[in-house]
């Protein structure tokens, strides 16, 4: 067993907060629906991951090597500062601590067989490791948190590229309606979708994530 998760500042120091459950967002982006071949949805469509599904987006990422395909979605990260239960937007926003981006790692062709079985997703979008995450920046300073770049390098190449304007819920009415099914809590992160442009990464691939013009993470896959 490795040390558990714990959130950090993205100076490196451990935040006083504790760690919670991860609930994501999938087709939050129009175009990323439709290459992957969904419709783009009337109310998001809501899945969780444990919290043991969380790791730290600057260690070396080990991702699974015996269940086919792992894609990488990059997304930016929400982390709950006070609970909400029902809440309005505006107590949504009022209630992001901090901002974040991470990878919602999934076994795509698991959940390709998982989703032809109408099954549950779990094991495609839920297992150890399946949720890296950056260190995180004090909400109070994001200014313009509904229009930022959410951008994956792999090997120097852009992969993925997307704005969080372009987000089909945008992310205080996200986290709202997220709480109308299920509790949030000081600690829990949300994910909120991934723009377009989603594959697969094989063991040496070297990525550069970027948030908005603030926050630039790096890591490599073994
Ligand atoms: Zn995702």
């Amino acid at each position: 067993m490795k040390a558990p998760y714990q959130h950090k500042w993205i100076d490196g120091s451990v935040m006083d907060m504790p760690v919670g459950k991860v609930v994501c967002v999938g087709r939050n982006y129009a175009e990323h629906a439709r290459e992957l071949g969904n419709e783009v949805p009337a109310e998001p469509v809501l899945f969780m991951k444990p919290a043991s599904a969380l790791c730290h987006l600057e260690a070396p990422l080990a991702i699974p090597r015996d269940r086919g395909a792992v894609h990488h979605e990059v997304e930016m990260v929400v982390l709950i500062g006070a609970p909400l239960c029902k809440a309005s937007d505006d107590e949504a926003k009022a209630a992001i601590a901090a901002y974040g981006i991470g990878l919602d790692l999934t076994l795509r062709d698991v959940q390709d067989g998982l989703k032809e079985k109408g099954l549950p997703w779990e094991k495609a979008k839920a297992f150890d490791g399946s949720a890296p995450v950056s260190g995180l920046i004090d909400a109070r300073g994001v200014s313009t948190r509904q229009n930022l770049d959410v951008m994956l390098d792999v090997n120097g190449e852009m992969r993925q590229y997307g704005h969080t304007g372009q987000m089909l819920f945008p992310v205080f009415q996200l986290v709202a309606e997220i709480s109308r099914h299920f509790t949030l809590m000081p600690g829990d992160l949300v994910f909120t979708g991934t723009p377009k442009g989603v594959g697969p990464l094989q063991v040496g691939d070297r990525l550069a994530i970027r948030l908005g013009n603030f926050l630039v993470t790096r890591t490599e896959v073994v």
